[in-house]
């Protein structure tokens, strides 16, 4: 496990959670699927939520979502303040999951319900990378 680094834009993951904040450092997204009952989840959960299985797959997400619902922050404060404005949104991944993540490359008029989303990621000098969704263009992918 890497140092454990507290800070409010910080990701903090566990031992449940260390392997899913390892996949989004290497740019990769992960979900949890259950073999029992289908379910997927987006929390790097070592357990099904729904049928408390505990030989959960973990398996590559498709990077695709819908949007669901976002706000624009205007006015951040701590380490957020040099960062607004930004966009916080929940998502809807293509598996089914809805997660909350934030909105790049994109004009925040421009957003409605549904649109069609595909992950990045953002790494950064200090700590952990992060992933964010830009909508869906022929040249994103
Ligand atoms: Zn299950």
């Amino acid at each position: 496990m890497s140092e454990l680094r507290v800070a409010p834009d910080e990701p903090t993951p566990d031992l449940d959670t260390e392997w899913w904040w390892d996949a989004i450092d290497g740019h990769r997204l992960m979900v949890v699927r259950c073999p029992r009952c289908d379910r997927v989840t987006a929390v790097a959960a070592a357990f099904c939520p729904r049928c408390w299985a505990e030989d959960v797959e973990r398996v590559p997400a498709s990077g695709t979502a819908t949007l669901y619902t976002w706000t624009t922050v205007l006015q951040g404060y701590g380490p957020f303040a040099e960062k607004a404005p930004y966009v916080v949104a929940m998502v809807d991944l293509e598996e089914g999951p809805r997660l909350m993540t934030e909105i790049v490359d994109a004009d925040p008029a421009t957003l409605h319900a549904g649109l069609r989303l595909t992950v990045g990621f953002r790494d950064r000098e200090k700590g952990r990378a992060v992933m964010v969704f830009a909508p869906t263009t022929d040249t994103v992918r």
